[in-house]
């Protein structure tokens, strides 16, 4: 074809390519071929992918349905949730969580936990178990009185070396040891809970061990290091409480940090019960050293918040339930 018949190609002209540049000169298919990337990255990103269909199954009913369905068909049972830190600013929407829970379950603590597990549940919904890992200030602040007022019992798991840390060291305990806060309300900078914190919540609520450091449980741990996360964390918490400890929480919850040698020391310990973060319901006859929970959080909006709750949820981790079940269950005597 004779030149002049032909369409000009737009990208032969410099100033069209000039005009669809990002600026830096770069075609403009490649820059949004990018943009495009960039933006299906953040889709899927794990976190965002469950929000958004978190808000798909809220919108369209399918979270409440969920619930009814999980209800009948799992009856009886109780959920264990698991929360990090409530700091003062996010009272009020903590408040709201614990009364929504107060209109559709009953608090679990030791003794509930106990007769659920024996197969005998009297109550007409099913049960709540809540759980606030890391041994922070807030939840002696403001957890603990919100539960009490409507009528919760606090399972309190403690990394009692964050609470044996002075306070003027305890954010950069807290930074190395991966342990998230929100000091913004605390001017004097103490963000772990203190002995007399921990003796106050003992008794109505249960302390439980969180290990010595907040320290995941993973294979390259020795000897040396799961006697002191495990063993010594145990009967330093004891001797603060003059008691013995029932209940370990590992820390993490990636599935690298759970190993058999840990969960053996721990049943060895003589834990009666250890919580995991797996997702799934607790129902009669269970494992009790193999708990599991949901992390939920004072900041989750209500429709991530029902999703949490719906029972789907825990079909996302079923395999990787299954495995560490597997991992860290009894060996056969
Ligand atoms: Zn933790």
């Amino acid at each position: 074809m004779l030149p002049w018949l032909r369409d000009p190609d737009p990208s032969e002209d410099p100033e069209f390519r000039e005009f669809m540049s990002a600026g830096d000169g770069r075609p403009v298919d490649e820059v949004f071929g990018e943009r495009l990337r960039r933006r299906l990255r953040a889709l899927v990103a794990p976190g965002n992918l469950k929000h958004g269909i978190a808000a798909g199954f809220e919108a369209t009913g399918l979270n409440a349905a969920g619930a009814l369905v999980q209800k009948q068909l799992r009856w009886p049972w109780a959920r264990a949730l698991n929360y990090h830190d409530v700091p003062p600013h996010r009272s009020g929407a903590f408040e709201d969580q614990l009364r929504y829970y107060a209109r559709h379950f009953v608090s679990v603590g030791p003794a509930e936990l106990a007769e659920l597990n024996a197969g005998h549940w009297p109550h007409p919904k099913p049960g709540l178990l809540l759980t606030f890992d890391d041994g922070l200030r807030s939840h002696a602040d403001v957890v603990a009185p919100l539960l009490e007022k409507y009528g919760f019992t606090g399972w309190f798991s403690v990394p009692i070396g964050f609470v044996e840390t002075p306070a003027a060291e305890q954010q950069a305990f807290a930074r190395e040891h991966r342990i998230d806060f929100d000091a913004r309300d605390f001017p004097d900078g103490r963000i772990a809970m203190t002995w007399p914190d921990l003796r106050h919540l003992d008794g109505p609520h249960e302390i439980c061990c969180h290990t010595y450091t907040h320290r995941r449980l993973g294979p390259r741990l020795g000897e040396p290091e799961l006697a002191l996360e495990i063993d010594v964390a145990k009967q330093r918490l004891e001797a603060g409480l003059g008691h013995p400890v029932r209940g370990f929480v590992w820390v993490g919850g990636e599935e690298w940090a759970y190993t058999r040698d840990a969960a053996e020391r721990i049943r060895a310990a003589g834990f009666e019960f250890s919580f995991m973060t797996n997702n799934a319901v607790i129902r009669p006859h269970g494992e009790l050293l193999q708990v599991q929970r949901t992390n939920v959080e004072a900041h989750f909006e209500p429709a991530f918040l029902h999703f949490c709750l719906s029972g789907f949820y825990d079909l996302f981790y079923l395999p990787k339930r299954r495995r560490v079940n597997r991992l860290t269950a009894a060996r056969a005597a």
